[in-house]
């Protein structure tokens, strides 16, 4: 059993400013990727450059990060902070902007790998440039996971690039989630939840391991009611929210997600749907399925949330995120590369028949 989490992780209020002096130990010359403006109202783009300005270090802005970021983007991206002659990356925003971040840092430092290609399998694992992590959703735990999705639209495909990049440091402050709808909080929240469920349900899942997923678990069900509620999130609780999905990315960095993420791509791709429902859709069914192969872990998993069944686990999701309508054509073309999925699939505890597969989709998605 191994635990490895190289990341440098500090979860307090004002941290950036508060550990200015790892910030600026990181590089001498810096790249920061952000969404087009979360990252300017929220204040995290202005703490980081109040630091480096105080530090001298130069730095140039890219904010042109989308939801779900492209290879498109990210080449675009990597030619100009080469051009800047950077030396490290400083991803501020939710999962998007980090992982826009991750695969930068991967192409500043192979200047022979084309952006398009950063889903190809490497011959032998490769180097890249620091990252610092500021994340600004409670959804990813991408400050704390080698983890980069990205998408390349010319192929149709959403996926994990095939490269471990863990940030060399993550300042981690509740704070930013102040300027975030209820609805980004309650989506994000979600996608933290389905990290630490998928995380035990998993064939990766040990004694070790488990201790992210059972904490995080319990401090989620310390939020429930507050996500559940119809009043806006109470500010007090915005660093236990940023504080699990941490834990959470901490969870998948060692066993990887499954079903339910590799389901989620297909519906964001093709439906545009955001990133945490379109997991959350398929969460209840994926467990009820995993009650039959190993119902103590399900029912450790309910009892953490405090919740007293799987219908219960079902109902609370549909009230936090309603349900998800496609064709059916669509649904029977998502669920036919799903059952060829196996990077997922062999993940599931005792295995998963395509039967299973067929019943999470119909459980999980309206067809019209
Ligand atoms: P996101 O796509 O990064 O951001 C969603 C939206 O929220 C954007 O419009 C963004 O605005 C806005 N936003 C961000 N922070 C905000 C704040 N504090 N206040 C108000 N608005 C804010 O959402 P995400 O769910 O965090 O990330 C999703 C991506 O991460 C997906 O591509 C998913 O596949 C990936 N992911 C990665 C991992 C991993 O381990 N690496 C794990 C799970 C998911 P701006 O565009 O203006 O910034
Ligand atoms: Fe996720």
């Amino acid at each position: 059993m191994r635990f490895y989490v190289p990341t440098d992780i500090y979860v307090e209020k004002d941290c950036v400013k508060s550990h200015a002096p790892n910030l600026l130990a990181v590089g001498k010359r810096a790249f920061i990727m952000t969404g087009r403006t979360s990252a300017k109202k929220n204040g995290s783009l202005n703490d980081v450059t109040e630091v480096l300005d105080a530090g001298h270090v130069p730095y140039q802005v890219f904010d042109q990060v989308e939801e779900n970021p492209s290879t498109d983007t990210v080449g675009n991206a990597a030619k100009q902070a080469r051009e800047f002659g950077v030396d490290y990356i400083i991803g501020i925003g939710g999962g998007s902007a980090i992982d826009a971040a991750k695969a930068v840092a991967l192409l500043l430092a192979n200047p022979n790998v084309l952006a398009d290609n950063l889903h190809k399998a490497p011959e032998k694992p490769l180097d890249h440039a620091p990252v610092v992590a500021v994340p600004t959703t409670c959804g990813t735990g991408s400050e704390a996971t080698p983890v980069a999705i990205i998408t390349n639209h010319k192929i149709h495909l959403k996926k994990s690039i095939p490269h471990r990049i863990f940030p060399a440091l993550a300042l981690v402050d509740g704070k930013y989630l102040a300027s975030a709808k209820k609805a980004l909080i309650i989506n994000t929240a979600v996608d933290a939840l389905a990290h630490m469920v998928e995380s035990i349900l998993n064939v990766y899942s040990n004694a070790f391991n488990r201790m992210c997923p059972e904490y995080g678990l319990k401090l989620w069900s310390e939020f429930k009611d507050a996500l559940l509620s119809d009043s806006p999130v109470d500010g007090s609780l915005y660093e236990k929210l940023m504080l699990t999905s941490t834990i959470a990315g901490m969870s998948i960095a060692h066993t990887s997600t499954s079903v339910p993420h590799g389901m989620s791509y297909d519906l964001t791709l093709h439906q545009g749907v955001p990133h945490g429902p379109a997991v959350g859709y398929f969460l209840a069914a994926y467990v009820e399925v995993c009650e039959k192969k190993v119902p103590e872990d399900v029912k450790r998993i309910l009892e953490l949330l405090g919740l007293k069944g799987t219908a219960d686990f079902a109902a609370m999701l549909e009230r936090l995120i309603g349900k998800c309508k496609v064709t059916r054509k669509m649904r029977d073309q998502f669920a036919a590369s799903m059952k060829a999925n196996r990077s997922k699939l062999d993940l599931v505890p005792g295995g998963i028949t395509p039967e299973e597969v067929d019943f999470i989709y119909e459980k999980s998605l309206i067809t019209e």
